[in-house]
This record gives structure tokens, C-alpha cells and sequence, in this order.
């Protein structure tokens, strides 16, 4: 290909979303003409402060001394060993308070809302990390926190439920649907609806209508723009990989972002295999999904011949939805990001690796995308430098997965 032809086919990614919210045809606005108002109040509001120097300060004062930023990014020796002759680093975002990414976020859109003069936060949980996230940064700005939670999770994730109630949340069982996140994310959008006045709507990940996929995004991306420093500092390089677990993308996106015109780097996004993408119980909306719309924007999407929505599976209850961020079909479709998929037993095979081999209980989330290094450790070359997102710490896992890996535990 000449150089000419290379320069006019390049995408320059940091052009994206346009002004109507789209990444190529993904993403948007599709949302009842009552919450309109409501969204287009929040972009506003949002691209003031993104360029204010006071909420930058601000937002780096609280990521510093409460989050505990910036995360290590740590050489993984007896990981790389195993590998091979690779050089794996793992951005150690399970280092933050409460456990994992999902506090970058919850601090930005809390702060953003404070702003606003909103004293009421709603949000969605599925695991109920990012309820925990939500409810955590409430009670430091005194604000009231309302999580909806569905009424099977609820039962499922009770260690993050008891933590929730104790930092002064409300959870609101939700009984619709199938009981899961895809029900509590639209209770939690009709509760913003009605309660317009006061009340500001935090999303978890990089999904939901415009402006929501690219806020979020870029207050995660504080996850790659620390990686890009700290790899050229200790190898005066960027790396060759990148690879984090996606299940609506956001600590994904978060690493990416900051690399995606660096061509040389290869992304990959690794999303919940299940049982095995081939069977019905899996959570691999790029892999075996079909674009659709889903919480207000147009994305893939996992769906039956008839377009309904269904069920996603995955041992772990993080990667549990049936979309994906509308950024991430975008760059599937451009070809710049590489998806594939790990399965549960894949995943628990590489949680208890990782355990062994270097001290550190990953969550099971990024398992998948540390099961994906693994399993196809010929593919690297010999020095290849791979950073992969440890985006979030085991222990909420230990109680659901200790039956499955034949170790009795009782408290
Ligand atoms: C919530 C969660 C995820 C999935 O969300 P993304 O938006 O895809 O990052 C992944 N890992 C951990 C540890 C989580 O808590």
C-alpha cells in the first residue's frame, strides 16, 4: 500500500463520537421524547466541565488520595515465564478503593452532578461493584443513593448487597424481565424520568444513550493515560499488546482509548465465552450477537430471530449483559480492536494460575482476558511486551466459585 493511500484511509479515533453521539452507525440517541431533555442537560453540563481546569483539578485530587491513583503497572515475571519469552504487565486497577475500576467513573459522573445541584443518584447493578462504586462516592458528598438491583442479583452478590445498605444506600429489588441488569437499567431510567428535578443518573459502563458512552470512557481512560507513561518510562516502547475483559467495555475502552492511533499497538477485547459461544449460555454479544437497539443506542446485541432480547450467561456475574458499548461494534467494525471470547472454565483455570503464580486473586472478569494470554501464548513473539487491565481484585468471587474449584469454605 503506498504511504499516500495509508494517510487517507486513517481514522483518527479521537474524532469520535460526532455530534449526534454516533461511532460510525453505532451508538445515538434512541430514547422517549421525556427523557430528552433531561440527556442534552447532561451533555451540556458535561462539556463545560471537561474543559473547566477547576473540576480537573478536582477530579485528580480525589482520584489521587481517595482511589489511591495512580495504579501500579506491575512486570508479571512468573505470569510472563509461563507464557513464554514475553514481557506481561498487569495495570493494577483491583489496586483502587472498592476494588476495581468502577470508582473512575462514579467519581466523575458524581462530581458532574454535584455541579448540576443534584442531590439524589440513581444507578444500575448487576454484580453490584458499580452499585458499590455509587453508593461509596454518595456517602463521601453526602448525597442519596437509590441502586436498582434485580431481584435474582440481589440474591446472588449478598456481600456487596450488606455493603451497600451500610454505606446508607437504598436497593431497590427489580422484578421485571429476568430479574438482572438489563431490567434494573430501566427501572433506574423511569426513576430518572420521574424524578427529573433532583436526581442524576450514573451508568456503570460505556452503554446507554448519548452523551453516556463517551463520558464514561473518558473518565476511565485515566486507566490507559497512566499506562502509556508508565510503559515508556520503564521500557521506552509502547507495548505491542493490550488486552482487557469486556463486558459493557468500560475498563476495556478505558486502557484502549489512549493507544487507538497508535497503530502499531494490537488491541484485543476478550468478552465471556459461558459454556462455550457455540452453546445458548454465553455472554459474547460482538462474537455471536446482531446490531439492535438496546437502553438508547444502536449497538450489538444479543438477540433471537425475532429480534428479542436474550439472556446473556457467564460465571461471572460482571460480563453478564446482552450488549456491549456502541464504541466497541464501532472498532469491531473498523477492525481496529480484535474480539474474541474465554470460557467460564478457561477463566477459572487462569484465576487460580494467577493466584499461584503471582500472589494477586484477580476477579473473575479479568481472568478471561488473562485465560486469552494462556491459551494462545505461541502467538507472541519472543520480547513482545502485552499489558493486560487486572481491572478488578477476587475477593467478592471467592463466594460463588469455591464449590467449583473442589475447596470447602464456610463462614
Ligand atoms: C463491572 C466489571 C466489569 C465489566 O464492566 P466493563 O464495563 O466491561 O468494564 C469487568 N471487571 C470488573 C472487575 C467489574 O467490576
Amino acid at each position: 500500500m503506498s504511504k499516500i493511500m495509508k494517510k487517507t484511509n486513517k481514522i483518527n479515533y479521537y474524532k469520535f463520537p460526532d455530534k449526534h453521539g454516533r461511532f460510525g452507525k453505532f451508538g445515538g440517541r434512541f430514547v422517549a421524547e421525556t427523557l430528552m431533555p433531561l440527556l442534552l442537560d447532561v451533555e451540556k453540563k458535561y462539556k463545560e466541565v471537561r474543559r473547566s481546569k477547576k473540576f480537573k483539578r478536582e477530579l485528580s485530587y480525589y482520584f489521587k488520595n481517595y482511589i489511591g491513583r495512580p495504579s501500579p503497572l506491575y512486570f508479571a515475571k512468573r505470569i510472563s515465564k509461563e507464557i513464554g519469552d514475553v514481557k506481561v504487565y498487569f495495570k493494577r486497577d483491583e489496586l483502587n478503593h472498592t476494588g476495581a475500576h468502577k470508582i473512575n467513573n462514579c467519581v466523575g459522573q458524581v462530581l458532574l452532578a454535584k455541579k448540576m445541584g443534584k442531590k439524589r443518584i440513581v444507578a444500575e447493578t448487576g454484580a453490584g461493584q458499580h452499585g458499590l462504586a455509587t453508593a461509596t462516592v454518595c456517602a463521601l458528598f453526602n448525597l442519596k443513593c437509590v441502586v436498582y438491583m434485580g431481584a435474582l442479583d440481589i440474591k446472588r452478590q449478598a456481600p456487596n448487597v450488606f455493603k451497600m445498605k451500610l454505606l446508607g444506600a437504598e436497593i431497590i429489588p427489580v422484578k421485571s424481565g429476568t430479574s438482572t441488569l438489563k431490567d434494573a437499567m430501566n427501572e433506574a431510567l423511569r426513576d430518572w424520568v420521574s424524578n427529573v428535578k433532583d436526581t442524576f443518573y450514573v451508568i456503570g459502563t460505556v452503554a446507554g444513550p448519548h452523551p453516556y458512552p463517551m463520558m464514561v470512557r473518558d473518565f476511565q481512560s485515566i486507566i490507559g493515560i497512566e499506562a502509556k507513561k508508565q510503559i515508556l518510562k520503564v521500557e521506552k516502547r509502547l507495548p505491542d499488546y493490550l488486552v482487557a475483559c469486556i463486558g459493557g467495555g468500560s475498563n476495556a475502552l478505558g486502557l484502549f482509548y489512549p493507544f487507538l492511533n497508535n497503530e502499531d499497538v494490537n488491541i484485543i477485547g476478550i468478552e465471556a465465552g459461558g459454556k462455550g459461544i457455540n452453546s445458548k449460555m454465553h455472554a459474547a454479544s460482538l462474537s455471536r450477537g446482531k446490531p439492535g437497539f438496546l437502553h438508547g443506542n444502536y449497538t450489538y446485541l444479543l438477540q433471537n430471530e425475532e429480534g428479542q432480547i436474550t439472556d446473556a450467561h457467564s460465571i461471572s456475574a460482571g460480563l453478564d449483559y446482552p450488549g456491549i458499548g456502541p464504541e466497541h461494534s464501532w472498532l469491531k467494525e473498523t477492525g481496529r480492536v480484535n474480539y474474541f471470547s474465554a470460557t467460564d472454565k478457561e477463566a477459572l483455570n487462569a484465576f487460580k494460575i494467577c493466584s499461584k503464580l503471582e500472589g494477586i486473586i484477580p476477579a473473575l472478569e479479568p481472568s478471561h482476558a488473562l485465560s486469552y494470554l494462556l491459551k494462545n501464548s505461541k502467538k507472541f513473539k519472543k520480547n513482545q511486551i502485552i499489558i493486560m487491565n487486572m481491572c478488578g481484585r477476587g475477593d467478592k468471587d471467592i463466594f460463588s466459585i469455591s464449590d467449583s474449584l473442589g475447596i470447602k469454605f464456610r463462614i
